[in-house]
């Protein structure tokens, strides 16, 4: 499989023929009666997320691992849940009558090299705060067994930076080589050498944090940051890594998000995908000025877009969950929505 999607036709007949099939399924369900805005947003994220792997491919943007690890650890293992549940799946509902979480999100430390203003996690340096290992290991590989799970979110603090005994995130990544994870990051720690270890795992994409263009990316990141987001993404570009940005827009930084120059800036670099956090007024030195609701009136040129949170299609019913730490705990569960 991860082969035939290089080849041009047979990869545009495949998306053309799985687009299809998701209209006929929205179709069916409209007559039905059945349809909601969930299933219109979950469809919606779907045909986003095959029309950009389909334009990568086209611009032979990811390397031999990056494509086994989205086709084999999370397309084609969707796909074969979507077509015979898995058996773990049944008994969470039956047990607990509503479905389990499809995806988990982790925060395994609060330790961070930056500090930016109004962290939403009042992450900085010399927090220790973190999970050990064994337990992080223990958490994903239950969520595979128990719930079925396959894909998992990995926070911080600064992602990059967490190790314990000796491990990190990659090692996580490298244990459980069926899932697929995605990991929001300041970036500042992508070096040459952690880009070609992503690229050879293969199964897991980094979402890079900036709050716009230069300028604004520095004042609130601190100086220099822009350029080493800038470089880390020519490394992992450089090994065909899957990777895209992290933007919570604000009443300061919203038109730069929204301008044509940000957007080029996004396709210049070779980002698949942007994610837009709602700001969240939390952590520290919150403020409600900062405050700006966000949305493109009319679809930005050259890009999908996909809204998975207004009507909660990916998170409707137990759809994620979250785990991280409190201060004084080792555990525990929230809801988030913000970036690294
Ligand atoms: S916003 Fe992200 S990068 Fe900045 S201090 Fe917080 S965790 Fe670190």
């Amino acid at each position: 499989m991860s082969q035939a999607v290089r080849v041009g036709p047979v990869r545009r007949r495949l998306v053309g023929r799985v687009e299809g099939e998701l209209a006929r399924a929205l179709e069916d369900c409209r007559a039905r009666g059945v349809t909601t805005r969930v299933d219109e947003e979950r469809a919606q994220v779907g045909v986003a997320l095959l029309r950009t792997l389909d334009r990568a491919l086209e611009r032979e943007q990811l390397g031999s691992g990056a494509i086994h690890g989205l086709f084999q650890a999370l397309l084609r293992g969707l796909a074969e849940d979507a077509a015979r549940e898995p058996a773990s799946r049944k008994r969470f509902r039956e047990r607990f009558g509503v479905d389990a979480p499809g995806f988990l999100a982790i925060a395994p430390g609060k330790n961070c090299n930056l500090r930016c203003a109004g962290c939403y996690a009042a992450s900085g340096p010399r927090l220790e705060e973190r999970m050990g290992f064994a337990l992080l290991d223990r958490v994903v590989g239950e969520a595979e067994a128990l719930w079925g799970d396959r894909f998992f979110v990995l926070t911080g603090g600064e992602p990059f930076l967490y190790r314990d005994q000796g491990r990190g995130i990659l090692d996580l990544a490298g244990a459980h080589p069926a899932s697929y994870f995605l990991v929001y990051t300041n970036g500042t720690l992508i070096t040459p050498a952690v880009a070609d270890r992503i690229a050879s795992l293969g199964n897991l994409t980094v979402a890079l944090s900036v709050e716009g263009l230069e300028e604004s990316t520095d004042r609130r990141r601190g100086a220099g940051v822009f350029q080493r987001v800038v470089a880390a993404m020519g490394h992992l570009r450089q090994v065909g890594v899957a990777f895209g940005l992290s933007v919570t827009p604000t009443a300061e930084n919203y038109r730069e998000l929204l301008s044509g120059r940000f957007l080029d800036f996004v396709r210049d670099q070779g980002a698949l995908y942007v994610w837009v956090f709602q700001y969240m007024p939390v952590g520290r030195a919150p403020s409600l000025d900062r405050k700006h609701d966000y949305r493109f009136q009319t679809e930005p040129r050259g890009h999908e877009q996909a809204s998975p949170w207004r009507a909660g299609g990916l998170v409707a019913g137990p759809r994620g969950a979250t785990a991280g730490l409190r201060p004084g705990t080792e555990r525990s569960s929230r809801r988030r929505s913000a970036s690294s």
